[in-house]
């Protein structure tokens, strides 16, 4: 199956630009979220 290089800031499920949201500013713990689907995927550094 075709694949695209993964990009966290585009949801994987429709496309769409993601929009992120810093949950914890000293871990630098991002919440990504898609307006349009509703995807939300969290990011750690580790
Ligand atoms: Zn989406």
């Amino acid at each position: 199956m075709a694949k695209d290089a993964a990009d966290p800031r585009v949801c994987p499920t429709c496309g769409d630009p993601l929009t992120f949201e810093i949950l914890d500013d000293e871990r630098f713990l991002v919440a990504w979220s898609c307006l349009n689907c509703g995807l939300v995927r969290a990011t750690e550094p580790t």
